[in-house]
């Protein structure tokens, strides 16, 4: 099947119910019929609430399916889901590989919790590619990807990275939140763990919170035992709601994406904007990477504005009328957030000027287009 017939199919009831969508199915004691079925339930009934019910079942296997994954465990945040591989992989004693374009608060949590439990975080150059091989040490256990970067949109060489972790018994994890598990596959490339921040493309409408992590064989088997031994629940409303966000991820990734272009390019040709970084335009630094790799873009790129003070900056956010200012992205409604106070790099490429990162939704792309280029103006 194709994806996107795919995309209506996955995780849909088999039995019990004739309802198109599995139910919200709300529990936390799950009676067994016999003292024996206590420990033992037929037909994979759950044990207890926390391990998911219809709901949060559904969920996981359309995950699955789409990803030709074995296991996915579902966080409370998409946060959540960087750490759990975390959690799954590395022991006191052990070394952690983290790119340089991770997430703020993924970065965070590593360099705050991870080295507090007796694990080496190094920051590595996103753009390391093969040469990864030179970083990796004896007792590096886990490294952690994310492509492209957070706000500066790095694309990452997964499968070359992957093949030097392979050699050493080192894991891999892909934060995979721009592609949204549609237009790449992670795991295919040869990372162990494919994690997103289900909040974003994939929920969709900007009203839940939840994360993935996907995984195939033994590591499917420590990601599993990870999420239970954590105690991780998503609530089956929210599962419900993911899941209905799923049934039209390609459809909204397709116009965001398209529109996101048209802009992109619009602003690339604007005397006040120095670079667009896209990785799905042609001048991209890794393009050639994304055009391997990703059959897609997401609506989220970043724009360079030539010399512009913070001040400035902020007088063009505060001139936007439609593009709301917050943060998140991949819902319906266009962002636009300045990069420059989130900005934590070693190895970042200096830029001139601010900072802004935009997430384009489904709105009229000319009516996008009127909105910046009077906040250009006006902040002027
Ligand atoms: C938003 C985001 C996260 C965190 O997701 P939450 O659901 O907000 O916790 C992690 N990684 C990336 C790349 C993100 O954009």
């Amino acid at each position: 099947m194709k994806r996107d017939t795919q995309l209506t199919r996955a995780g849909r009831p088999h039995h019990g119910t004739r309802s198109v969508n599995a139910p919200v199915n709300r529990a936390s004691t799950i009676l067994a019929g016999t003292a024996r079925e206590l420990y033992n339930r037929p037909d994979g009934t759950p044990l207890y609430g926390r391990f998911g019910t219809d709901s949060q079942n559904a969920l996981r296997s359309a995950m699955c399916e789409l990803q030709a994954a074995d296991y996915c465990a579902l966080a409370p945040s998409g946060l959540s889901a960087m750490t759990l591989t975390a959690i799954a992989e590395v022991s006191s004693g052990g070394h952690l590989l983290a790119s340089d374009s991770l997430y703020g608060p993924t970065r965070m949590f590593l360099t705050d919790t991870v080295a507090r439990w007796g694990v080496e975080v190094d920051f590595y150059d996103p753009r390391a590619g093969a040469g990864i091989a030179d970083r990796i040490k004896d007792n590096t256990q886990l490294i952690f990807c994310e492509s492209p970067g957070s706000l500066t949109f790095e694309v990452q060489d997964i499968p070359a990275i992957s093949q030097a972790a392979a050699k050493t018994g080192a894991c891999v994890m892909a934060d995979d939140t721009w592609s949204a598990g549609l237009n790449a596959n992670m795991l295919d490339l040869g990372a162990d763990y494919a994690a997103q921040s289900l909040t974003k493309y994939v929920g969709g409408h900007s009203d839940v919170i939840m994360g993935a992590v996907l995984a195939r064989g033994e590591a499917a088997n420590r990601l599993k035992e990870a999420e239970w031994r954590m105690g991780f629940f998503v609530s089956p409303d929210d599962a419900f709601l993911v899941l209905r966000g799923l049934r039209t991820l390609d459809l909204r990734m397709e116009k965001s994406a398209r529109n996101s272009l048209e802009i992109a390019q619009r602003l690339a040709d604007h005397p006040a904007v120095s670079t667009v970084i896209h990785p799905a335009r042609k001048d991209h630094p890794d393009h050639a990477l994304y055009e391997r790799d990703f059959t897609a873009p997401a609506g989220v790129f970043g724009v360079e504005f030539a010399g512009w003070s913070l001040a400035r900056g902020e007088r063009f956010l505060d001139a936007l009328d439609i593009f709301g200012l917050g943060f998140s992205w991949g819902g319906f409604e266009s962002l636009a957030v300045h990069c420059d106070p989130q900005l934590r790099r070693h190895f970042r490429t200096a830029h001139d000027g601010a900072l802004i990162r935009l997430a384009i939704g489904l709105e009229n792309v000319e009516d996008l287009w009127r909105d910046l280029e009077q906040a250009i103006n006006t902040s002027a």
